[in-house]
């Protein structure tokens, strides 16, 4: 018996970040020829392998597009103390156009003030307070990659946000919340769920667009999800079988979705992509001279 075919198309977020690259690439070139090279500063604290091959992903590809990008790697016995005063020197360089510090950090290290400390016209991960609030006031200086990537796979599709049903599951600063404002700024009508939410169901079939950023394989089943639903996986589970997986039960509901998001090659070449986009819009900023 011949297999049910899928009937979503599926969004192909590797394609999408290689054609943004070539553009960036030649925004890259440009900003040379005014004699500004791109730079990144990535910090890395600690052997955490996951965040190891994080960060060499995210050097590889500013190499691809002709971003400097300068690893910064520290034991995870570095201080409080000594962390700030690297990220002073970074602020302080005009070389460098973006600092990312990976997350997460060792327990003794204080989060909210190594992000505090970046300077917000630096904050390619748009985690400072001050990049935080213009999400919030509707203003997108540097957007937080994540959603950001997701905003630009709905629009590379033509998917219509406004006066929309979106529903967001995850509540997370860094994907959830952001996300969340994202839409709103584009006036879609949002829910934000999160692991306290009573019956995820009866708020995820109301979805024109579902995100999901929970982290948990399989949430999203396909009786949870309206026909026709544009369905983005933010999420990234490794099974105890190796395989990587979302949080959509991708076979299920691509079979009612009419758009779908694979793991991999969905989201996540899109976090790169757009940690690209924000470095360069930073280094433009510069050679425009604000
Ligand atoms: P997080 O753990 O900080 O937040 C998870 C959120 O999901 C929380 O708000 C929590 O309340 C909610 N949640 C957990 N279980 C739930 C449940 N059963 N029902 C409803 N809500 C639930 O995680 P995060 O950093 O926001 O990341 C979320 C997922 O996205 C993870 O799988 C992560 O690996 C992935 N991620 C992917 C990318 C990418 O580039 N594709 C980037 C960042 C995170």
């Amino acid at each position: 018996m011949k297999a049910e075919q899928s009937t979503a198309k599926i969004i192909d977020g590797k394609a999408v970040a290689r054609a943004m690259r070539d553009k960036q690439r030649a925004r890259v070139e440009a900003l040379m020829a005014k004699g500004v090279t791109p730079g990144l500063a990535v910090v890395l604290v600690g052997d955490n392998p996951a965040s190891a091959l994080y960060v060499s992903n995210k050097v590889k590809a500013c190499e691809a597009v002709g971003i400097k990008s300068i690893s910064h790697r520290h034991p995870a016995t570095i201080t409080n103390e000594e962390l700030l005063v690297l990220i002073g020197k970074l602020n302080a360089d005009p070389n460098v156009h973006g600092i990312l510090v990976q997350l997460p950090l060792p327990p003794h290290i204080d989060m909210a003030k190594v992000l505090e400390t970046i300077a917000p016209e630096k904050d390619v991960d748009g985690f400072h307070l001050y990049n935080v609030g213009a999400l919030v006031v509707g203003r997108q200086i540097f957007p937080p990659c994540t959603p950001y990537g997701v905003m630009n796979l709905l629009e590379h599709e033509n998917i219509p946000i406004e006066g929309r049903n979106v529903v967001v599951v995850g509540a997370s600063n860094i994907v959830g919340k952001p996300m969340a404002l994202m839409l709103m700024a584009r006036d879609a009508t949002v829910a934000i769920c999160h692991a306290k939410t009573r019956d995820l169901a009866q708020f995820t079939i109301l979805a024109d667009i579902l995100v999901v950023a929970a982290g948990v394989p399989k949430l999203i089943l396909p009786q949870m999800v309206k026909t026709g639903a544009v369905v983005i996986d933010v999420g990234i589970n490794r099974l105890p079988n190796g395989k990587v997986v979302g949080d959509v039960d991708f076979e299920g509901v691509s079979k009612k979705a009419s758009y779908i998001t694979p793991v991999p090659g969905g989201v996540g070449p899109m976090t790169i992509a757009m940690l690209l986009e924000n470095t360069i819009q930073s280094a433009e900023r510069t050679a425009e001279g604000h």
